[in-house]
């Protein structure tokens, strides 16, 4: 065996498709016999060279868990569904990889950008800060204010789901290097 083999097969973890398995989403992870439906249909895979929800769904079976968890690939998938529609195993690909994105998420591994969603929604109630200027120019427009938001509401229903914890943890791991599909 090669060296760089050797290095590649340290890097596989036997145990993770059974963790996937277990996530909501995930159970039909063992399902697929890899025909490439998913990705031919996929209308994220038309633009990106690098987004292929079959390599995702494989990576996983086979155990390469820290690369699919460190990819920022498995971000781009838009929950179209187009793939779960298509898939002759009836495999549910979108929400396999929507569990995928809840286990990177557990362990704090999120693109910066959700991260910035997450801080906003915590302080305004919006995933973005409205500028001022758009609030003026919605009264030029005779348009109504936009509704108030209850934030020590929604403050106690995130709380629930652990928020402040998730954006902690994916805080320090920010400064981890990043494997790349
Ligand atoms: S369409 Fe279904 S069986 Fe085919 S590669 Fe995609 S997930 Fe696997
Ligand atoms: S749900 Fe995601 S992987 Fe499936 S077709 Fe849509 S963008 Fe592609």
């Amino acid at each position: 065996m090669s060296k760089d083999a050797e290095f590649k097969t340290s890097r596989i973890n036997p145990k993770f498709r059974y963790e996937v398995v277990k996530v909501p989403g995930g159970e039909n992870l063992l399902h697929c016999f890899q025909c490439g439906t998913c990705t031919s249909d996929c209308p994220v895979a038309r633009f990106s060279e690098k987004y292929r929800p079959r390599l995702i769904i494989r990576m996983a079976q086979l155990g390469l868990k820290e690369r699919v968890l460190n990819s920022d690939f498995l971000w781009l998938c838009a929950s179209c569904f187009t793939c779960t529609d298509r898939c002759p195993q009836g495999i549910e690909v979108a929400s396999v990889i929507r569990a995928l994105k809840n286990m990177a998420a557990m362990e704090g591994r999120i693109p910066d950008v959700f991260k910035v969603i997450l801080g906003n929604l915590l302080k305004t109630g919006y995933i973005y800060e409205i500028p001022e200027s758009r609030v003026r120019r919605r009264e030029a427009l005779g348009l109504p204010p936009l509704p108030k938001v209850n934030i020590e509401g929604l403050a106690k229903s995130l709380q629930n789901l652990d928020i402040k914890r998730f954006l902690e943890v994916s805080a320090q791991k920010s400064s981890e290097a990043k494997i790349w599909v």
